[in-house]
């Protein structure tokens, strides 16, 4: 293919007979030459000789071809085709190319144009050529290469969720599992708006923080949570860190990890660390940290709050006379017994062996009285094992509210205690009251 920029020998004449024009194609750092059809070296500046042989000057090579001085091996047939192209079919060819060169020892990659060289009529009557040693600009591409495949395998593969967002909220890089996490393929994310992924309150809530990261170039760690694309909620260990220069726009980059079966196990042992094991409702301990609660929203609001105190009735003779197993039966029947006639704010506990507590919110003593007895009669009624349907139980009840003068919980705890001592006293499975103008009363 021809065009009016190829230049005619009359060109180069005129500028070769130029000093100057020579000195300037040996100090354009590339290397320049001109063929003629054959391929063979009409003209070829310092840098050119200087790659085909050492010590050569340009009547050395002049006459020769490129191959007389260089094994190219494989690259010939490529060589030839793309020569082929330029002299027989015009065309101008701009590709890499990779030669071993002999005096250097080493193969170095080129940048290499090719244009048609013609007379002053238009035929073709040579080439020109102008190449490039680009082999160490190569080498630092192929390393960046080679690092961002380092890196995107590390990241794909790192149990984590990773991600980049700029300023304009839109994603810049996810990691694979960050898509799998949105249910959608890693090119269908990038470049997409945070609020397009997430529920938009959602999106909110995190960009609000993001904001201020983004703002203060402060580094931020801490839980956060969301529902992945199949509805689980998903419990996250989130570290942003600010890049003030990400492409020309200040981002975020997020490392997350999911510790939701972390999450899952905390919360587990939590609840186990509040939960009695045998009867499954609150120990002692989750008892006092609400009694302690509920003491205080009763002084600040002026609220009635009391207590039953209950403990069961020679149970020591049922555990000898029937086994512990059936013993064990009998705490469980009776917990299940009390929880179903109790509101849900009241709080059933076991504090002891074979003692139970219940706090009873907004409850005054006569109205905690009459619920002491309603369990006391429920009491009765209980048959926890089959094997043993003769098997009776009875317990004994303190009741006690607060007090004015009570300076905290343990007052009120140590009243309702004196009163199921009380109603021990009195011969069991009876329901003792322990009020300000009440000694104790039955
Ligand atoms: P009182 O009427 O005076 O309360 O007599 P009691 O026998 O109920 O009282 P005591 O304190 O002498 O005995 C309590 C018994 O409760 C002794 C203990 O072995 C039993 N106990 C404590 N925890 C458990 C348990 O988890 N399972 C069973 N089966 N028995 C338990
Ligand atoms: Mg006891
Ligand atoms: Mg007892």
């Amino acid at each position: 293919m021809s065009t009016s920029k190829d230049p005619t020998p009359t060109d180069l004449a005129t500028g070769l007979a130029h000093g100057s024009f020579q000195l300037l194609l040996d100090e354009v750092g590339a290397f320049v030459y001109t063929t003629d059809l054959t391929g063979r070296y009409t003209y070829a500046n310092n840098l050119v000789l200087a790659l085909l042989g050492s010590g050569l000057r340009l009547e050395d090579v002049l006459g020769k071809s490129f191959t007389d001085f260089v094994d190219i091996g494989e690259a010939s047939d490529t060589l030839r085709e793309t020569d082929r192209l330029v002299l027989e079919q015009g065309e101008t060819i701009a590709r890499e190319e990779s030669n071993f060169i002999h005096i250097l020892g080493q193969t170095r990659t080129y940048w290499s144009i090719k244009k048609p060289l013609r007379d002053d009529a238009g035929a073709i009557i040579g080439m020109i050529g102008i190449s490039h040693d680009i082999t160490e600009k190569k080498r630092l591409e192929d390393r960046v290469h080679q690092q961002k495949e380092l890196l995107d395998t590390v990241l794909d593969n790192l149990e984590g969720l990773v991600y980049v967002k700029g300023a304009n909220r839109r994603f810049l890089y996810a990691n694979r599992h960050l898509a799998e996490v949105f249910g959608r393929p890693v090119a269908e994310i990038v470049g997409r708006l945070d609020s397009e992924l997430m529920p938009r309150d959602v999106a909110d809530a995190f960009w609000e923080k993001d904001a201020h990261m983004l703002a203060t170039g402060q580094r931020y760690a801490g839980e956060e949570s969301l529902i992945d694309a199949e509805g689980r909620q998903r419990h996250y260990w989130s570290v942003v860190v600010p890049w003030p220069d990400f492409n020309g726009m200040p981002a975020l980059i997020g490392l997350i990890t999911d510790i939701t079966e972390l999450h899952l196990l905390k919360d587990e042992l939590q609840r186990q660390a509040r939960t009695d094991s045998l009867t499954g409702c609150a120990n002692r301990r989750s008892f006092f940290e609400i009694a302690e609660h509920e003491f205080a929203r009763s002084r600040r609001l002026g609220t009635p709050l009391s207590q039953i105190a209950i403990d069961i009735d020679h149970f020591k003779l049922l555990n000898d006379g029937y086994g512990h197993p059936v013993g064990d039966l009998v705490l469980q029947d009776f917990s299940g017994c009390c929880r179903s006639s109790l509101r849900d704010m009241d709080v059933f506990a076991r504090t002891g062996g074979e003692e139970f507590c219940i706090l009873l919110p907004d409850t005054d003593l006569r109205t905690a009285h009459v619920i002491a007895e309603r369990i006391r009669n429920l009491t009765r009624d209980c048959h926890p094992s089959q094997q043993h349907p003769q098997l009776q139980m009875t317990a004994s009840f303190g009741v006690a509210s607060l007090e004015a003068k009570d300076a905290d919980f343990h007052a009120l705890f140590a009243r309702a205690d004196r009163a199921l001592y009380a109603a021990k006293d009195k011969g069991r499975d009876c329901t003792v009251v322990l009020g300000e103008q009440e000694p104790a009363k039955g």
